[in-house]
């Protein structure tokens, strides 16, 4: 296979790194390289000052919000045109199943699309005042320039959710891809120019932590926004508190699956199996940590473990495939690694819990453990993988303490048909997304975002410009002098 090389995209053209330094991209499917990306962190410092020029002196620093919005949904179109073309770079370079990325690349514009629509409505407010002869507003402005970063296992889709409320809001984008999956982030850009957004709106550096931690911690950045792991991002708001830079930070999760014994088990057991296989687990909201009731749990794990036996595991890029491999070595080796560790504290490995001996070294087969409580690494640690570690209740204050002794905060899943038990435990659940009888639903009408270790700060909803924009108040007095200058009120 032959190799392609991408350089960075700045200042709306392709730039090839001033370090020659390129890193290699590989699919993980084959285990073979097959693009190369620039790794410079210099061009960093280029990219934020291409961004400042757009953000202040460009024509997007003076475009009507409309026409910003038009930009955006000529931008969804183009992606939406090429989506194919897109999710065969995303599985090539992710080893997500065709399946999810093709309907991931479909559904950016529906995304890019509602952010448009929010752009030319941002509207301040005027304030009641103190005294009649002023008039008080205020207006809703773009914070500047953005740094955003972004992880490997929804590189097109999660960038695109920071994108949609940034462009919305009026900033200009620094984006640093995941080390593995560089390449669509640079289609996307390409499809920008194409559309007419002006050079220096979204920029793009790929590389690897050194470009993340120069993007996080130069000066030039006005708001970061990171999806990725905890132990990065502790990196990144240590960088982003040094310049007093705010963060939106979207990480990792332990997220509970809870069936009770009224549920209805076909569909828990359908929601528990895609909650952590699809995707091979690799997904921020996997459903890693199941709470069965016990009058229920013997029947749903015998149907689990049938089931994850006759997962189709293979090439991603066949839409027979329902589970890809993990997405690197690394990534693999992390997995088996975990699982190890719960069968030395004297877990019980019910299926899966090796590599698929037919398919080579990269797929974890689908695995399920039991005899395990809270205490055991594999229940509070997140696995990022097709690892289902799977516990028994009794009654309900049980379950939601259980559920709720964790470290992490992002989702949780309540399997039940008691409409009230449904509702009351959605209250109880200290997270940031709760399903009630369905799992793992995302869309842009709906904030997404964690709690506790989870992170902070929301991604999708109208609540996700927030952190784009700025409220600017302004005062002024109508006629003469009314007030003692000297005394602040
Ligand atoms: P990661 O933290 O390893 O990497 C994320 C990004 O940070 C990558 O682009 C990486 O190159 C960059 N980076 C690495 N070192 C850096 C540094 N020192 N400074 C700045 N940036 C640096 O995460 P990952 O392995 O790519 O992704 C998996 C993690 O992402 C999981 O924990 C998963 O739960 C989380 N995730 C969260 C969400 C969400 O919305 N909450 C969504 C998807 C993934």
């Amino acid at each position: 296979m032959t190799t392609e090389t991408f350089d960075n995209w700045i200042d709306g053209a392709f730039s090839a790194p001033s370090n020659g330094e390129r890193m290699a991209t590989t699919n993980p499917f084959t285990g073979e390289v097959w693009a190369e990306v620039a790794d410079d962190p210099a061009a960093v410092d280029d990219a934020v000052r291409a961004a400042r020029v757009a953000f202040e002196e460009g024509p997007w620093a003076t475009m009507p919000a409309s026409e910003r919005a038009r930009l955006m949904r000529a931008l969804g179109a183009a992606l939406t045109r090429d989506a194919d073309v897109l999710a065969a770079a995303e599985t090539r370079d992710n080893g997500k199943i065709i399946r999810e990325t093709t309907a991931q690349a479909k559904s950016l514009e529906s995304y890019l699309d509602y952010f448009a629509g929010s752009a030319d409505k941002l509207a301040g407010q005027q304030l009641p005042t103190p005294s009649p002869n002023f008039l008080v507003y205020t207006e809703r402005v773009p914070k500047g320039v953005v740094g955003a970063i972004i992880p490997w296992n929804s590189p097109l889709s999660l960038l695109v959710w920071k994108l949609g409320p940034a462009l919305a809001a009026g900033c200009t984008v620094v984006v640093k891809p995941s080390d593995i999956t560089p390449v669509t982030a640079l289609m996307l850009a390409e499809r920008a120019g194409e559309v007419g957004f002006p050079p220096g709106v979204i920029n793009i550096v790929t590389g690897g932590g050194a470009v993340g931690a120069a993007l996080s911690s130069h000066p030039g950045i006005d708001k970061l926004t990171f999806t990725g792991g905890g132990t990065t991002a502790k990196h990144v708001a240590r960088a982003a508190a040094e310049n007093l830079t705010p963060a939106v930070l979207e990480l990792g999760g332990k997220s509970p699956q809870i069936i009770f014994g009224d549920a209805d088990i076909e569909a828990a057991t359908n929601g528990l199996l895609a909650g952590i296989f699809a995707a091979s687990g690799q997904t921020c909201v996997a459903g890693s940590r199941a709470y069965i009731h016990t009058d229920v749990a013997d029947e749903i794990i015998d149907r689990l473990v049938a089931r994850a036996g006759e997962l189709v595991l293979g090439d991603p890029a066949s839409q027979a495939t329902e589970m890809g491999p993990a997405a690197s070595d690394d990534q693999r080796d992390r997995i088996l690694a975990m699982i190890d560790a719960a069968r030395d504290e004297g877990a019980t490995i019910a299926a899966g819990g090796v590599v698929d001996a037919e398919l080579g070294g990269r797929f974890v087969r689908p695995t399920i453990i039991t005899d395990v409580d809270n205490q055991c690494s594999i229940v509070r640690e997140e696995v990022f993988g097709p690892v289902l570690a799977i516990m028994t209740f009794d009654d309900e204050d049980e379950v939601v303490a259980l559920a709720n002794d964790s470290d992490y905060g992002l989702a949780a899943g309540v399997w039940t048909n008691d409409i009230r038990r449904g509702h009351r435990m959605a209250r109880k659940l200290n997270v940031g997304t709760v399903w009630i009888n369905t799992y793992r639903n995302v869309s842009y009408m709906a904030p997404f975002g964690g709690f506790k270790q989870s992170g902070y700060g929301k991604d999708n909803g109208l609540e996700a410009i927030d952190a784009f924009l700025q409220t600017k108040t302004v005062w002024v007095e109508l006629e003469g002098a009314t007030r003692d200058p000297f005394v602040i009120g």
